[in-house]
């Protein structure tokens, strides 16, 4: 009989542990993978794309306002919430599967169920069978954390129950300052709900450049979007169909949903990570992991967001592919995690890559920053009341352009393009060099030609 049954047992079914089975099939390991809800994970089911379709459906309401500087009538436009949610379920049904037939074709065995380590080369599944593997990946994800528990949190949603919501909310509080509580926020806004934002900071985007966060805000305050800082909800009071969010500075909001998007934990617990040996990361409650997403058993190796070190899909999956060369290809390789692009897709949307303001100035002696504010062509004739961001920093010692930010329309897709430049280390003058593509908004990143501001540090008196 074989030692083992398998040569690698994947736990989890979502973006980093579907690539690291196909990948680890295709180089001829005998693989298993378990999932417990559905595959796909959390991008797939419950996270980015279905989150991208509502932002698209949402989107509609600004493009047919902004049609009529165009000349066109849009005859009394209606939305109905039901029809969303079921053609965007029967897609989600759609690439589930296909995600599964992905898996199987690779040769790859998909097994519908909870998995947790019984040993460190041992596997128990939730009928009892017990899988012996080679190598085992840790690849569960993540979950919405609502944070200390506060009266009448049973009433509270995640974006878990926000993509099923039986009808549209009239009026929904919406508690964080992060990207899934500003890319639902938006998204409530422009279907018609009347949207407050609840963040304790003293502003929404903590960790973004300080512009892009006063931008981002006074653009969506301008959609009437509130945003109340510096405070936290307390208490939720339920009556019958309705809420009231009690908040810290004493007031008080009602409405039809409450919805917490504060956070997220990686999903480590009653896994069997102590029967296996595996440590966890103490500064981020994560499976603890080195350069090669090896735990701190020999075999055992975690990736995605149970790691908690990018939590974004494009990184777990590098991760998974990394692990699964690494392990079964022959072809060591670990994962770059510097310089890597994101997006918040609330309206208008964020792309930034590379260092913000403050790191880039805690960092570099001399940096240089490129600024403009623009109304976008669009606006001039739809007489929307909206600006676009663009923002450059560069190193003043060395010309290379340390990080981009822009805000304002398709900024996530212009961003996905500089951040290969940026990636590449392109100097400012690789920038000014390139001829702009006319008209586009982009083609601002190439013509700044003057620094807004330049910070320079004296050198420390010897
Ligand atoms: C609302 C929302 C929007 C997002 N938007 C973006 C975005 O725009 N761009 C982006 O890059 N990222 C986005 N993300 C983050 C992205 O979804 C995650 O980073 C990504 O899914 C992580 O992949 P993973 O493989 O680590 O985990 P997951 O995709 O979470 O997969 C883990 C899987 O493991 C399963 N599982 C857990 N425990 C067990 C067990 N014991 N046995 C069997 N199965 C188990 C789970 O059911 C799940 O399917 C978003 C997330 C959310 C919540």
């Amino acid at each position: 009989m074989a030692e083992f049954d398998v040569d690698l047992f994947v736990i989890g079914g979502g973006s980093g542990g579907v690539r690291a089975a196909r990948i680890a099939a295709n180089h001829g390991a005998r693989v298993m993978v378990a999932e417990e809800y559905r595959m796909g994970g959390t991008c797939v089911i419950r996270g980015c794309v279905p989150k991208k379709l509502f932002v698209l459906g949402s989107h509609f309401r600004q493009e047919m306002e902004d049609a009529a500087g165009f000349g066109w009538t849009v005859p009394g436009a209606t939305f109905d919430w039901p029809t969303l949610i079921a053609n965007k379920d029967k897609e989600i049904a759609r690439l589930e599967a296909a995600y599964t037939t992905n898996v199987e074709k690779s040769g790859a065995e998909v097994v519908e169920s909870r998995a947790v380590l019984e040993g460190a080369n041992t596997v128990r599944l939730a009928n009892g069978q017990k899988v012996k593997a080679r190598y085992v990946l840790i690849a569960t994800g993540g979950a919405p954390n609502h944070g200390p528990v506060i009266p009448g949190i049973e009433h509270v949603i995640s974006s878990n129950e926000a993509f099923h919501l039986p009808e549209l909310p009239k009026r929904i509080v919406i508690q964080g300052g992060g990207y899934i509580a500003l890319e639902f926020a938006c998204i409530f806004a422009n279907f018609g709900s009347d949207v407050t934002v609840i963040y304790r900071g003293d502003n929404i985007l903590r960790g973004f450049d300080e512009d892009v966060r006063t931008h981002v805000r006074g653009e969506m305050e301008k959609q009437g979007i509130t945003i109340l800082t510096g405070c936290t909800v307390t208490k939720v009071d339920k009556h019958g169909k309705e809420f009231t969010s009690h908040l810290s500075n004493g007031s008080s909001i009602a409405s039809d949903q409450v919805m917490f998007a504060i956070g997220r934990h990686p999903n480590v617990a009653n896994l069997g990570l102590e029967k296996a040996g595996v440590a966890i990361n103490p500064k981020n409650g994560g499976v603890a992991v080195d350069g090669w997403s090896k735990s701190s058993v020999e075999n055992i190796y975690a990736i995605g967001d149970v790691t908690h070190r990018f939590n974004l899909t494009p990184v777990a999956i590098r991760e998974g592919h990394a692990f699964a060369d690494t392990v079964f290809g022959k072809r060591p390789v670990q994962v770059d995690h510097s310089t890597i692009p994101t997006a918040v897709f609330s309206q208008p949307e964020v792309g930034t890559v590379g260092l913000t303001e403050a790191q880039a100035r805690a960092q570099f002696s001399h940096v240089d920053v490129y600024k403009a504010t623009f109304r976008p062509i669009k606006a001039t004739m739809s007489g929307r009341d909206t600006r676009m961001l663009m923002k450059l920093l560069v190193d003043g010692a060395s010309d290379r352009v340390l990080g981009c930010h822009v805000v304002g329309d398709t900024a996530a897709e212009i961003v996905q393009a500089v951040a290969i430049a940026v990636k590449m280390k392109a100097t400012k003058a690789d920038f000014d060099a390139t001829v702009a593509l006319h008209p586009t908004a982009a083609e601002e990143l190439v013509t700044m030609r003057t620094p807004t501001a330049r910070h320079i540090r004296e050198a420390a008196a010897e």
